[in-house]
């Protein structure tokens, strides 16, 4: 029988499910102090869920905005607010560099009174992470690592909540990891439907309704490989190693370029232009037709981008440059 075949209260099931969360709790070196929750909605339904989880009326939340995912968080947080009497905030943003750099986010001044600050650790689209944290005075802070989830060692104690949908660096779409420190399931918080309350979901073992089963299992899965791999400390070395191969060919090339700060580059998404915006076309055309696939920038940025995660080899890395080194080569 099939992992989709099961029911999700058989034995068979519930020991995938339990063993899931017991290789993520030893990946990440997790103390008793957090629960883990596996949810559905992916990234997008976390951005609703947070405000609604995390304040009552009349508590303000704090934003920082960095690109593309984080000025979505704050869009849908700053839309449902009004309906609950909930302030939602920018309180750092870069926008002035285009999101081509982060805000001095260790500099910052966090207000004690603020309910959560909301941080998007990642930004895919425009391929910027980071790489220090606020001071938080205290504060809960709450990162979306969709995109960088278990993609180095990380000290889960600076963080009241990890989330992160599953398909860029752990599995398949259909399931999103939230990790959330347990004494923020006990805050009073907003009447909401059962499917958004975490506090429900952390009660009932991510099984207050059917889950995600087979998104479950395929995490389950990545997170053995992840183990045998040695664990984040050798896939993190791994991934900083194919992301300097992967910018040093870009600067040195003269054809390429990658405009984000060299302190908070991503390692995990690489977006490049052609100094020649005119040559794109040709560029992932033949990329194509030699196997190199999804090099085509988001819609809203252009240019490329090179996502190089947990599951990209470095010979995925090299054959990536001697392409772009051949290509360049043709208009010498
Ligand atoms: C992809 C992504 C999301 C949204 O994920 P969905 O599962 O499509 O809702 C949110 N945040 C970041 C950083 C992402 O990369």
């Amino acid at each position: 029988m099939s992992v989709m075949e099961m029911s999700h209260r058989g034995a068979d099931y519930m020991q995938i499910h339990a063993q899931t969360k017991q290789h993520l709790r030893q990946l990440l070196n997790l103390s008793d102090d957090y629960e883990i929750l596996f949810l559905q909605g992916g990234g997008h339904l976390q951005f609703a869920m947070l405000p609604l989880n995390l304040m009552q009326a009349g508590d303000t939340a704090g934003y920082i905005t960095t690109g593309v995912w984080s000025e979505k968080g704050l869009e849908e947080a700053q839309k449902i607010a009004p309906q609950y009497g909930l302030n939602v905030i920018e309180i750092a943003s870069s926008a002035n560099s285009q999101c081509t750099d982060l805000p001095n986010l260790a500099e910052l001044t966090i207000d004690p009174s603020l309910a959560y600050v909301h941080l998007c650790h990642n930004e895919t689209i425009n391929g910027v992470e980071c790489t220090t944290l606020p001071n938080m005075n205290g504060v809960a802070l709450v990162v979306d690592m969709s995109s960088n989830f278990l993609s180095q060692p990380m000290d889960v104690n600076q963080f009241g909540v990890i989330y992160a949908c599953a398909q860029k660096n752990i599995g398949i779409a259909g399931l999103a990891v939230v990790i959330i420190r347990k004494d923020l399931l006990q805050r009073p918080h907003c009447a909401v439907p059962s499917m958004l309350d975490y506090a429900i979901h952390a009660a009932q073992d991510s099984m207050y309704n059917t889950p995600p089963t087979y998104a479950i299992y395929m995490a389950g899965l990545m997170f053995e490989w992840l183990i045998e791999q040695g664990g984040l400390a050798v896939i993190g070395e791994r991934n900083a190693a194919k992301a300097k191969r992967l910018y040093d060919y870009i600067d040195g090339s003269g054809f390429y370029r990658n405009s984000i700060a060299v302190a908070c580059r991503s390692r995990m998404n690489v977006p490049f232009t052609l100094l020649d915006a005119g040559l794109d076309v040709p560029f992932l055309a033949q990329a194509q037709a030699e196997g190199l696939t999804q090099l085509k920038g988001h819609r809203l940025l252009g240019g490329m981008r090179a996502s190089i995660y947990n599951a990209m080899p470095m010979a995925g890395v090299e054959a990536l440059i001697a392409f772009m080194q051949r290509f360049a080569k043709t208009f010498e």
